[in-house]
């Protein structure tokens, strides 16, 4: 992993006024990373960051679709395809969700994948202020080539 990293952010509807307050406070260290965020939280997190960069500085957002309709199961994919650094995802505790099985199965593939995750605000303050989030790092990964071999002679 590169110094500057690819850096997801999604946050659901109850959880958003805290990303972009987090996102607004922080956002000298995040705007110059490559950003990936979920439909809805991307238009946030891009108003929020264009209020506070010198004009005419690129933005890099990657916007998904929006979580319900998919943006949790893409950003999934690419965690899968080790295209994500690290992910600030203020997921809502206390409220259903029609997509939560997404929720869920992101949140398995960045444990899969060791993709330093953050799912709280103190999370996010440790974790943005960490030397790491600035300087390269080689994430390790469990070797499953004895899974797939065995699943393929079988
Ligand atoms: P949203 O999706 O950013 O499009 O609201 C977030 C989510 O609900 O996972």
């Amino acid at each position: 992993m590169e110094s500057n990293k690819q850096v997801a952010l999604v946050a659901h509807d109850n959880r958003k006024k805290d990303l972009i307050e987090w996102v607004d406070y922080n956002w000298g260290s995040l705007a110059d990373h490559k950003l990936i965020c979920t439909g809805t939280t991307g238009s946030l997190v891009e108003d929020a960051l264009i209020k506070k960069v010198e004009k005419g500085k690129v933005i890099n957002i990657h916007k998904l679709k929006s979580g319900p309709l998919g943006g949790d199961q893409q950003l999934g994919a690419l965690i899968a395809e080790g295209k994500v650094d690290v992910i600030f995802f203020f997921w809502d505790p206390m409220e259903p969700h029609p997509h939560d099985v997404d929720v869920k199965a992101l949140l398995r593939i960045a444990v899969l994948y060791n993709v330093p995750t953050a799912c709280n605000r103190s999370t996010a303050d440790f974790m943005i202020s960490s030397p790491l989030f600035r300087e390269e790092y080689e994430p390790r990964l469990t070797d499953y080539t004895a899974y797939v071999q065995r699943n393929l002679s079988s």
